[in-house]
């Protein structure tokens, strides 16, 4: 299906993919953050479709970075397609459990207390295509991320924050010269789901978004999350505080 990835240029050098015909529960983002010496994909979607060859002009370069915020499928399942691929290591990017389109399946897999839809697709990549299709490939990171790892893309630096707690290594990127962070499933503009999720840590999560409250006033303009619509960081408090106080 051509249309099975939308695209959408969000100013600053930043693509936004998505998948519109994954339910809300899997539809995730997916940034291309171009720079003058080398590009970051954040993310690579689900990996129902082959990303890289639905988007060649966007994401033929030869030298384009992955960088994996975390090893959930909705994150990483594109990740294989691509010779380079950064990660931080306390996640298990070679055995990331069976991924599943099938509702019971994947509440399995994932644990928790989730409640899920019989498909997890909203209308299928083409007509032949069955859910039970779909493989969640593993990944070799190229590279190991680490917190305070700084990314140089040229005219722009990408700094790691290692924030665990959705999931032991999970990260986000800030680029501090223009006050934008990529969170992942750290924060985003929805109740993040943490409670009985396998490799799931409260303790962590609370500490990882104290460390984010921390960030110097005007340290973030911009937050570009792993699902739901970008936000501001007068919204970034109100989440920050929204979720601590649970
Ligand atoms: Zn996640």
């Amino acid at each position: 299906m051509s249309d099975w990835f939308s695209v959408t240029e969000v100013g600053d050098g930043v693509t936004l993919i998505q998948e519109p015909h994954v339910h809300p529960f899997l539809r995730s983002n997916t940034w291309l953050v171009r720079g003058s010496r080398r590009s970051v994909l954040v993310d690579s979607g689900l990996g129902v479709v082959p990303l890289r060859a639905a988007l060649p002009d966007l994401l033929g370069d030869p030298d384009l970075v992955v960088v994996l915020t975390h090893a959930h499928l909705d994150h990483m399942g594109g990740a294989h397609e691509f010779d380079e691929v950064w990660a931080h290591p306390a996640e298990p990017w070679d055995q990331p459990g069976r991924g599943s389109l099938r509702g019971p399946a994947l509440a399995r897999v994932l644990g928790g207390d989730l409640d899920l839809p019989a498909s997890l697709l909203e209308a299928p990549p083409s007509p032949a295509y069955r859910p039970d299709d779909y493989v969640l490939h593993p990944v070799r990171p190229t590279r190991a991320l680490h917190d305070g790892d700084l990314l140089d893309l040229g005219d722009r630096t990408l700094e790691v924050l290692h924030l665990p707690g959705h999931s032991p290594g999970s990260i986000a990127l800030h680029d501090r010269d223009r006050g934008t962070l990529w969170t992942g499933d750290v924060l985003y503009d929805d109740e993040v789901l943490l409670d009985g999720l396998t490799g799931s840590d409260p303790d962590d999560y609370g500490r990882s978004l104290r460390r984010l409250a921390a960030l110097p006033a005007g340290a973030v303009d911009t937050v570009h999350a792993g699902h739901e619509p970008s936000f501001d960081g007068d919204r970034m408090r109100v989440l920050l505080d929204h979720h601590l106080a649970r």
